[in-house]
């Protein structure tokens, strides 16, 4: 049987002992009824897993005695950054939550010209990243793996292109004729660090497009059929999940 997994951060974590934080506690004895003498996983949402067993179940929080650590735990090897279209409502969310079971490092919710959010109200989204981030959580636990997404606040697409990471592979996702079949991509496995960009419900502008391109961003399409923005960013992950050989 799979071992039940938890999450503590660093803080929580020495070299011999793991305590649990409070949620993570009351989850492990409460829902799960573990007991002293359990063998469990522990993630520390950087990247690395702990095999151990709990020593403690009291008050000040489940101990966890670490057996032995794991680096990488359940990570891709390479950094997969999704930067998509905010939209309002619970879309980013769902893009948030497939995202990290496919495997992504990094979100970006971003606001382009035809988004609805505007960047005012992106601004006031303090409180959507938080919730972005529980999101990004219990996705990181359910799929087994050990980094926790790091969720960017929102930013606008033209700044957004000022982060461009010349060694990266960076895909702008754009229906029509002007984009190549995502199929006549090759990709170097190798490859350490890929960037996708995926658009709001509208799509991108013209303007958009063009500094993207001039940026230095690939225009990659999915043939003819449009999917939803929320469809597009997990598909677009698990296409090139597959594609860098990360879903065997
Ligand atoms: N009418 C808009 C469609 C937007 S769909 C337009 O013409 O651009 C929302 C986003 O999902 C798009 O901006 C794009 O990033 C992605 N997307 C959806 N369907 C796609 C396809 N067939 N090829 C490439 N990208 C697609």
């Amino acid at each position: 049987m799979e071992l039940p997994i938890f999450y503590a951060p660093p803080n929580n974590i020495t070299d011999l002992e793991i305590i649990l934080p409070a949620e993570e506690s009351r989850h492990a004895t409460g829902v799960l009824r573990l007991k002293k003498g359990a063998m469990v996983l522990v993630v520390n949402g950087l990247g690395e897993g702990y095999r151990g067993e709990i020593r403690t179940v009291g008050t000040a929080g489940v101990k966890v005695r670490i057996h032995s650590r794991i680096r990488n735990f359940g990570e891709p090897a390479v950094r997969l950054t999704l930067a998509a279209g905010m939209s309002a409502g619970s879309k980013f969310d769902t893009m948030v939550e497939k995202g990290t079971e496919l495997g992504v490092k990094r979100f970006v919710p971003v606001i382009t010209e035809k988004s609805k959010v505007k960047m005012e109200d992106a601004r006031r989204a303090g409180s959507r990243v938080a919730r972005l981030e529980r999101v990004a959580l219990a996705a990181l636990k359910q799929c087994r793996r050990s980094y926790r997404p790091d969720i960017a606040l929102p930013l606008s697409f033209m700044d957004y292109l000022k982060e461009y990471d010349s060694e990266a592979l960076n895909l702008i996702f754009t229906p029509g004729r002007n984009a190549r079949p995502l199929e006549e991509l090759k990709l170097d496995k190798t490859l350490k660090r890929i960037n996708l960009l995926v658009g709001p419900e509208a799509g991108f502008s013209p303007e958009e497009l063009e500094v993207a391109l001039k940026t230095g961003y690939q225009p990659v399409s999915l043939g003819e059929r449009i999917l939803r923005a929320e469809t597009a960013g997990p598909v677009v992950c698990a296409l090139i999940m597959f594609l860098m050989g990360e879903l065997r």
